[in-house]
């Protein structure tokens, strides 16, 4: 039997876990890092990192993806809003993300394992760790980080588990560029539902999808409505057929699209992170000898579900501590950070996909923003992670009393 030894055993090797894991290889630590995804199959993901993140981590832009920098948005009944941006986000293939993350962590000295690492291997010992593969191998390792993810089972046995209320969920389909048309990148929020429908095009295909609460989830209805929302995508680029909520009924254009697509369509879904707004205060995301990043920490925005920003973060914060260490530090690192702006966007959530003076919010923020561009401005800056959730309501009221 084999047995390696390591100062840090990174499980999960999405954003979060290579991003510790290069940070704490280029500070001198020996650090293993293990994944146990099939070579090739991506993460279900929208791929959309935010100007925010670009600009905190200007290598990003390295990994090959495309730069956008104008947006449609749609209220829930349909209306359309263009977003000119003054600062561009990124889509990117989340395989051509995370192997690019990954190599920059295994050039600077990280360890790379192509291991699925179940909870029963992995055990205390007196010094840290031991993690046990299916083949028998061994690692040692003084610290466990567990940066696998929404569903992680590490998470579950070192901090406990998450309830309905504390999980997004997210699904959509990966299907071609349309043929002869540009492909805009959309945001539509949904009618009568909480969460919002994308369209991200990316080099070589479209990721379309929806995210909603866990609790709001019913799979067939928001199906439906997916397939409303990419027929008339499709038919946008086609005809210029004027709503985004294309309705089937009878409509032999809008059929055609459908068997068109249902014959390309790759489907995904996968859970997200939503923590409700009680759960922060109890959650930690560190322990003796042990820390939790990403979306194994609960680290996503409970109103738009992005969670890259927070996974780099997260890790670069763990990083730094570890290195200067006060790994316990990290707890009260990340609550300073960014921890109020999550918990303020769980307060936001129902109110954000709530009514405001007789009409969804969504509905009166895009109306609004159409019509004056002080608000359209902070609609701009929100997207692009500028302006977070503290003080939202404060400058769109300032905002809305100055002059258009
Ligand atoms: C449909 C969908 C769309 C989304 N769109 C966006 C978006 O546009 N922008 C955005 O910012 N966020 C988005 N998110 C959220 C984003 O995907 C996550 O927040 C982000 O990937 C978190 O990174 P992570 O490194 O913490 O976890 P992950 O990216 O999930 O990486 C975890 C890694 O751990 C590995 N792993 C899991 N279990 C084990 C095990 N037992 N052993 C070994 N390895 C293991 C997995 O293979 C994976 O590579 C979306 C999520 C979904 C589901």
């Amino acid at each position: 039997m084999k047995t390696e030894l390591f100062d840090v055993l990174i499980v999960g090797a999405g954003p979060a876990g290579s991003f510790a894991a290069e940070r704490l290889a280029t500070g001198g630590l020996r650090v293993a890092l293990f994944d146990g995804r099939p070579e090739g199959a991506p993460k279900a993901c929208g791929g959309g990192v935010t100007a925010k993140a670009l600009k905190a981590w200007p290598h990003l832009l390295n990994a090959v993806g495309r730069t956008v920098d104008e947006l449609e948005m749609y209220s829930p009944s349909g209306k359309r809003l263009h977003l000119k941006l003054d600062e561009p986000f990124a889509i990117y293939s989340r395989v051509a993300f995370d192997s690019y993350l990954r190599e920059r962590a295994r050039e600077s000295g990280a360890e790379v394992f192509f291991e699925k690492m179940s909870t029963g291997g992995i055990k205390r010992t007196n010094t840290g760790w031991k993690l046990r593969s299916a083949g028998g191998t061994d690692w040692l390792g003084k610290m466990l980080v567990a940066a696998d993810g929404a569903n992680s089972a590490i998470a579950k046995k070192l901090a406990g588990p998450l309830s309905a209320s504390d999980m997004e969920v997210a699904f959509g389909y990966r299907t071609p560029l349309p043929d002869r048309s540009e492909a805009p990148t959309v945001i539509a929020f949904l009618p009568g539902w909480v969460g919002y429908a994308w369209a991200f095009p990316r080099l070589d295909h479209i990721s379309f999808g929806i995210a909603t609460t866990q609790e709001a989830f019913d799979h067939k209805a928001l199906d439906d409505l997916l397939w409303q929302f990419m027929i008339g995508y499709y038919r946008q680029r086609e005809d210029g057929h004027a709503n985004i909520w294309n309705d089937l009924e009878e409509e032999p254009r809008a059929r055609a699209i459908q068997r068109n697509l249902q014959a390309t369509a790759e489907r995904y879904a996968a859970r997200i992170p939503g923590l409700a707004d009680k759960t922060w205060d109890q959650r930690r995301a560190c322990g003796e000898g042990w820390a939790l990043l990403g979306d194994a920490a609960g680290f996503a925005d409970p109103v738009t579900g992005e969670g890259i920003y927070y996974a780099l973060r997260s890790a670069e914060l763990f990083a730094d501590a570890f290195l200067e260490g006060r790994p316990e530090e990290y707890e009260k690192l990340w609550r300073k950070d960014f921890g109020g702006e999550l918990r303020r966007a769980s307060q936001m959530r129902r109110r954000f996909y709530g009514n405001f003076w007789g009409a969804p919010f969504t509905e009166r923020m895009i109306e609004f923003a159409r019509g004056h561009s002080g608000i359209k401005k902070v609609l701009g800056e929100l997207v692009a992670g500028d302006q977070g959730y503290v003080g939202l309501k404060k400058k769109l009221a300032r905002r809305a009393l100055r002059p258009i």
